[in-house]
């Protein structure tokens, strides 16, 4: 997968289209990405001893990867993500606006 965890995304479809946030997990085999403030779904819980409290609570739910675009804090710009071959054979990843190596 592209995109990875600790990247910031820009969420580009869905209800919170718009909003950047970090990569908090990401799950390759789903292709997605639990991400920092986004996709809030409230969950009903019950109070289990002392530790919970009834009630509702928000809770960040996996978005598909498909929803997002890599956000770049070189060139601050939502971007897609290119590849380069460094010299060593290691492949790293480079934003296709500044072509700026992202790891
Ligand atoms: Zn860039």
């Amino acid at each position: 997968m592209k995109i990875r965890k600790n990247d910031t995304v820009l969420v580009i479809a869905g209800k919170d289209r718009g909003k950047t946030g970090k990569v908090r997990f990401a799950y390759p085999q789903k292709q997605k990405l639990l991400v920092e403030g986004i996709n809030f779904i409230k969950k009903h819980s019950k109070a289990r001893g002392q530790a919970r409290q009834a009630g509702i609570i928000d809770l960040e739910a996996p978005i598909n990867v498909s929803n997002v675009m890599l956000f770049c804090d070189k060139c601050n710009h939502p971007t897609r993500i290119g590849f380069r071959l460094l010299e060593d054979g290691k492949k790293v990843r480079i934003c296709q606006s500044c072509r700026e190596v992202i790891d």
